[in-house]
């Protein structure tokens, strides 16, 4: 007995010991994360007052686009020509499906796989009701107080602007890449891209051109944003979640209300939404979320450093405190969010049929195949009817951190934003990177913003903007990430 004792008494301190050890030879931030790199010289208040001038363009995607609103694009691709002529004459254009833009700089090596750099001229539009509520008028693009105001500052034209002025500089300097360098800007983003990045990926496929890899929006600079993480983290997205709407109909005998049979169809279906609600999808830390952790980890302090370096101790209450944050939860498993309920027409009629529409935010481990199953298994009734409302999108693949494009981007983002952590995550909206999985296994998604808690609801919201000074930087950021990676 004493010796088991002795045994138990030696394993405890030998998890500590281990335990202790992990949290301690955690490596540190990358010594390199000193924004020292060779400055690049920026004029950020001219690139900022480009900025609002492509900002005025409306250049507006709706759900039901019309032809007649598609004016400003063909505005402001002139504008571009005119505005960035160098880049002009480098690099040739092409118009793919009248409005979305793609460009080649030919690089001296034809044998190396190119790059492509991507972004959207797309915006969505301002929310009705709330026009007023901006402090800026969304279209003026003006630029005050250090800010630059906007539809579209942050989501994407900051970028689009940032990687023409970044190409521009370059040009106008005589560079010339050795690798090929493409830059594709779609028109119709926020709907899917349907007649831009969706036709443009297979035709790079017929040319029979591979991208080495892809930098499209996605993750920002988030400072003060993830918790226990004084240092900005730049999150670069290496996956997208899919998406699927599913329509449950639930149906039974109607008739008279006065005379109810045992089952209704309101009822069954709201037994059916709450069997769904309690049956979760799997998930845990591992994939893009237990990367990032393992990235942010050295910058934590110790108790959240030693719970995160442990996880084979503490993996079941991490994950449990993570699963309770709505972000982090959104991360590691597939969303299920019931958001339209339809049934009956009269207060004393019982309806036949109650349907709702249920919609899935696809974890790269699910599919809308297994989704299907899922539901239908975790309702157990055969008198609610599941199916595909819409077609829906499978999550994208998973691209690797250890690629030469990974690196490229972590590096040239920390020579740029000072003491930023990078790490990669799961970008829970859509972006038309993903089309590009056709032509490239290395795809990510990374915006060089900087955005703190009171930014967030500016992304698709009201009183978008950003400061000049991140301009400047973004435009840096393009510098130095076409420069590394055509070399
Ligand atoms: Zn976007």
């Amino acid at each position: 007995m004493k010796r088991i004792g002795l045994i138990l008494v030696g394993l405890v301190v030998l998890v500590i010991a281990v335990a202790l050890v992990r949290t301690l030879t955690l490596s540190g931030p990358d010594a390199s994360s000193s924004a020292s790199a060779d400055p690049v010289a920026i004029d950020a208040e001219a690139a900022a007052n480009r900025l609002g001038e492509a900002i005025q363009f409306e250049t507006l995607s709706t759900q039901f686009a019309r032809e007649e609103k598609r004016a400003p694009f063909v505005d402001f691709r002139n504008w571009a020509e005119t505005t960035y002529p160098a880049f002009h004459r480098v690099a040739s254009r092409e118009v793919i499906s009248k409005y979305s833009l793609f460009y080649t700089w030919e690089g001296r090596d034809p044998s190396l796989e190119p790059i492509l750099l991507m972004s959207h001229m797309d915006v969505v539009p301002i929310a009705p009701g709330t026009m007023k509520d901006w402090e800026e008028d969304p279209f003026s693009g003006k630029v005050e107080n250090g800010f630059i105001w906007g539809r579209g500052a942050i989501d994407d034209k900051g970028s689009l602007i940032a990687i023409l002025e970044g190409a521009e500089h370059l040009a106008a300097q005589g560079y010339q890449p050795r690798r090929t360098v493409h830059f594709f800007f779609g028109h119709d983003e926020e709907v899917g891209g349907p007649s831009g990045a969706q036709k443009m990926a297979p035709l790079l496929q017929e040319r029979g051109i591979r991208l080495h890899w892809v930098a499209d929006e996605g993750g920002v600079v988030a400072d003060g944003l993830v918790p226990g993480v004084d240092s900005p983290v730049a999150l670069v997205g290496i996956a997208e979640k899919g998406y699927v709407t599913l329509d449950l109909t639930a149906s039974a005998p109607g008739g008279h209300s006065s005379m109810p049979p045992g089952a209704t169809a309101i009822g069954r279906l709201a037994t059916a939404i709450d069997r769904l609600e309690n049956t979760p999808f799997s998930g845990g830390i591992e994939g893009p979320v237990a990367d990032m952790l393992d990235a942010i980890a050295p910058s934590t302090p110790f108790g959240l450093r030693f719970a995160l370096a442990n996880r084979w101790l503490t993996g079941s209450l991490v994950e449990a405190n993570l699963r309770s944050n709505p972000t982090m939860a959104a991360a590691m498993a597939t969303t299920i969010a019931p958001t339209l309920i339809n049934a009956g027409v009269k207060e004393n009629v019982l309806p036949h049929s109650a349907s709702a529409k249920v919609n899935f935010r696809i974890h790269p481990r699910d599919t809308v195949e297994s989704i299907v199953a899922h539901v239908t298994a975790a309702i157990d009734d055969e008198n609610v009817k599941v199916s595909v409302f819409n077609p829906g999108r499978e999550a994208s693949a998973v691209s690797s951190t250890e690629s030469d494009g990974y690196q490229i981007l972590s590096q040239t983002i920390r020579d740029t934003f000072e003491g930023a952590v990078v790490a990669p995550n799961l970008v829970v909206g859509g972006t038309d990177a993903r089309q590009f999985e056709l032509v490239s296994d290395n795809v990510y998604r990374f915006i060089p913003i900087v955005l703190g808690p009171n930014d967030t609801s500016r992304f698709h919201g009201t009183n978008e903007r950003i400061t000049v000074e991140n301009m400047g930087k973004a435009v840096q950021f393009y510098v130095r990430l076409i420069e590394r990676g055509s070399k």
